[in-house]
């Protein structure tokens, strides 16, 4: 039987879970693309607080984690259910790592449900997400993600959801399909490394313009996860979209076991909506 596929999704703004442009049509081709999983296990950028934890509810809320965006972005719900058993499995085959069983404080943030609403615009296939640890370092992250290996021989796709490059400081958000030269610069060692040694992911944090792409870790350290998915199986990530939205945002992503065979380039990215002042954006 085949592994399920791991995605690398870079997320971007809130709003594209409501836009279509070039990255959302993206999305949910790769969706249609792929067989369809029995479960979704997502780490999102916005789950990064002081403990590994998996959401352990039958029905996970719809958190909107942002500030300042249209109503209508408040009203989105993905009311796709949770799926209790296969926390229980997870927070098994990670041990002796500790993994928290998470009733009641998170759910799924938009760092899932922007990207999933195209990928599985139905919302019926159980939606687990594990946080980030902020407390461990990166090479944390990177065991972690072999431990999860298992779980895509069991039908469980894992989404890792961030961005390769984001500096929401200097985001240029009435110029969606800007990129500056140090984000292009970055972007593309990370993919040249992808395709040399994903195991070897963290040699791109000496990389010159690393402080300016990777301001904080939030958003680069889902990479980890995919790069280190990648290692367990002596396997290479295949670029699935490159591009970039509002100057600092890189919007690529990478696919290990998807069999795509093709890698679109975007440009028409989404924009911040007047009145959300970049430095509260929180995308
Ligand atoms: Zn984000």
């Amino acid at each position: 039987m085949n592994k399920t596929p791991v995605l690398f999704i870079g997320h971007g703004s809130p709003t594209n879970a409501l836009e279509r442009n070039d990255f959302t049509n993206a999305w949910r081709a790769f969706g249609q693309k792929m067989p369809r999983p029995r479960a979704l296990l997502v780490v999102s950028a916005h789950w990064y607080f002081g403990a590994t934890a998996v959401t352990a509810m039958p029905s996970p809320r719809t958190i909107h984690d942002f500030y300042g965006f249209p109503r209508e972005l408040f009203e989105f719900e993905y009311s796709a259910p949770g799926d209790p058993d296969l926390a229980n499995e997870i927070i098994e085959q990670v041990k002796p790592e500790w993994v928290g069983r998470d009733l009641d404080q998170w759910g799924l943030d938009h760092g899932t449900w922007s990207v999933l609403t195209h990928l599985y615009p139905d919302a019926d296939i159980p939606v687990l997400q594990l946080s980030i640890n902020a407390l461990r370092p990166l090479d944390y992250h990177l065991d972690l993600a072999t431990k999860l290996d298992g779980l895509r021989n069991q039908g469980v796709m894992i989404i890792a959801s961030g961005n390769i490059v984001h500096n929401l400081r200097r985001l240029e958000w009435k110029q969606p399909k800007l990129a500056y030269d140090w984000a292009e610069r970055f972007d593309d060692a990370v993919a040249a490394q992808l395709a040399d040694a994903p195991g070897d992911i963290l040699r791109v944090s000496e990389h010159p313009d690393f402080d300016l792409a990777v301001p904080t870790p939030d958003h680069f350290i889902p990479l980890l996860y995919l790069a280190g998915l990648a290692a367990a199986e002596a396997d290479k990530p295949e670029p699935l979209l490159r591009g970039y939205s509002m100057g600092s945002i890189s919007m690529s992503c990478y696919g290990l076991g998807t069999n795509m065979n093709s890698c679109t380039h975007g440009s028409s990215a989404t924009q911040l909506p007047a009145g959300v002042p970049p430095d509260q954006a929180n995308i």
